[in-house]
């Protein structure tokens, strides 16, 4: 029996591949960053062949560095960034054009559109989303109305939409020699195609964005024992491995923080940030800003759903702190800089580069830094970009607690953010409750690796992974009510000026 399973995170700025242990420890890992590409403002593309190159590049490197063989792994499991969209040739194995990547607004007149009419409330109720760029089905439309030739190929068959999942799948599994074109029903349930109740697409939906059918993937089990496919054996991992599992980054991260009962909660703070609640078999509409998504399903047990809260920029906050006003050097400057203020010295920063996501759905939002006078530094701006990250969080989890009735008690983190000590001391002041992060900060890697894990059965119940999860760090609030209170005012304020920014 294999010791190992593998899981690749196919994520917004990096590919990165992990090995896990029995115990779900980390056995050895390599990640490359990809070209963020931004050709107008509000376009974000990735280029597909660069992800594919950069998978078989981390799998290669781990495999030799760790003198592994295809073997010693039990399962490979997938997760990704979601929504963002490939469309390829089946027939040559090319893109016909760049990944349409999730944060990308150039279908916002698209999306206002279906708003206007009963669209709108069909796409809520079938899809369990808002209309919104954030979503496939318009990037998919895009591609098919602006890229020539590639409606007249996805009449044909020829043209095959994917997440990254899918595109990694379909590669990893042969490519144009008879690649799978499968995508898992958490991936296919952020496309505004699929009907979250039959979990098959649906086709009052795909005549919305013009879809043909057959560009589509098959839908399968979030984790399953009957495999999408093997890996080539002269593949990147020299060997056949069971591909076994595939689920969106933000789910793979609830079942890496094994948020597998109702009721529980995770909140991870990556390039955007993005809470879930655990709904259990039912299926919970939000009338409060949040979307309804499957959370997993494990074979052919009933689907499990999730309300979400997500949020566009949290860390690429950050980020541009450092890359376009080039403030800090690297993303942990921003803890110390912002440690040189004890408060937000009245300044408050709505980064809302890509309009606004839950609770508000805007695309007409655009950034804002409000409150400045004289007096603010750098410093300032600094606190107030990671206190953004933090009273954005809060927006989204009051919105979850009027929809669910579940009042939270302690949140479970993870992500890139979380390393940042001040960042999370805020956030648990701003919601006045504690703030829990994991051993194992890489709960998307580690959920797709468990999920594949259960398939095969190296893995068999949901209870081990349990045991798997110990607390590294808890930070308590410290604020008083009325500082909370306070300071979330100036929070809703400054959200109230990037409204209506733009026209869409
Ligand atoms: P993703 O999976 O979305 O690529 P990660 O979980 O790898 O994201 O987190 C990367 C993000 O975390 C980046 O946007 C980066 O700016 C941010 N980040 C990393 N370290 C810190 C830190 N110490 N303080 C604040 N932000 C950080």
């Amino acid at each position: 029996m294999a010791d190992y399973v593998g899981a690749v995170d196919q994520g917004t700025t990096s590919t990165r591949f992990m090995i896990f242990d029995h115990g779900g420890n980390e056995v050895a890992r390599h990640q490359l960053e990809h070209q963020q590409i931004m050709p107008k403002p509000g376009w974000v593309e990735h280029n597909p062949v660069e992800i594919w190159e950069r998978t078989s590049a981390v799998l290669q490197t781990v495999m030799n560095s760790q003198g592994l063989c295809a073997a010693d792994l039990a399962a490979l499991g997938i997760t990704n960034q979601r929504e963002t969209t490939v469309v390829w040739n089946k027939r040559t194995g090319r893109p016909f054009y760049n990944a349409i990547v999730w944060q990308d607004t150039r279908t916002d007149k698209i999306a206002a559109a279906l708003d206007k009419d009963e669209r709108g409330q069909l796409i809520r109720k079938r899809a369990g989303l808002p209309p919104a760029t954030y979503f496939s089905g318009g990037k998919i439309q895009w591609i098919l109305e602006n890229v020539p030739g590639v409606r007249e190929a996805a009449e044909r068959g020829d043209a095959l939409f994917g997440t990254t999942d899918s595109w990694l799948l379909w590669n990893l599994t042969g490519g144009v020699d008879g690649g799978v074109h499968v995508t898992d029903v958490t991936n296919a349930s952020r496309t505004m195609l699929m009907d979250l109740e039959t979990l098959e697409w649906d086709d009052e939906l795909l005549a919305i964005f013009g879809v043909p059918r057959q560009m589509l993937p098959e839908i399968r089990p979030s984790s399953d024992p009957g495999f999408y496919g093997k890996t080539l054996a002269h593949g990147p991992l020299g060997g056949e491995v069971p591909l076994s599992a595939a689920l969106g980054d933000q789910q793979a991260a609830m079942v890496g923080q094994v948020c597998l009962s109702a009721g529980e909660a995770k909140n991870t703070y990556g390039t955007g940030n993005f809470l879930l609640l655990n709904t259990g078999e039912e299926l919970v509409r939000s009338d409060n800003g949040l979307l309804t998504t499957v959370c997993y399903q494990f074979g052919d047990a009933k689907p499990v759903y999730a309300l979400e809260g997500s949020i566009a920029v949290t860390g690429s906050a950050v980020q541009w702190l450092r890359d376009q006003l080039g403030i800090i050097q690297g993303a942990s400057h921003s803890e110390s800089l912002a440690r040189q203020v004890p408060d937000n010295g009245g300044c408050y920063f709505v980064p809302a580069f890509s309009g606004l996501f839950a609770p508000y759905w805007r695309s007409d939002a655009r950034g804002a830094i409000v409150g400045l006078s004289r007096y603010n530094t750098n410093a300032h701006i600094a606190r107030a970009t990671l206190e953004a990250i933090c009273y954005q969080s809060r927006d989204v989890a009051d919105a979850m607690e009027k929809d669910s009735g579940v009042k939270l008690e302690v949140l479970k983190v993870d992500g890139g953010v979380t390393a940042n000590d001040l960042c999370m001391q805020i956030q648990a002041d701003v919601l006045g409750v504690s703030v829990s992060r994991p051993v194992v900060a890489e709960t998307t890697a580690l959920g797709a690796a468990y999920a594949a894990g259960l398939a095969v059965g190296f893995w068999e119940t949901p209870e081990e992974l349990r045991q798997n999860w110990n607390e590294s760090k808890r930070w308590e609030p410290s604020w008083t009510e009325e500082q909370r209170e306070e300071g979330y005012r100036g929070w809703r304020k400054a959200v109230e000026r990037t409204l209506g920014w733009v026209e869409v």
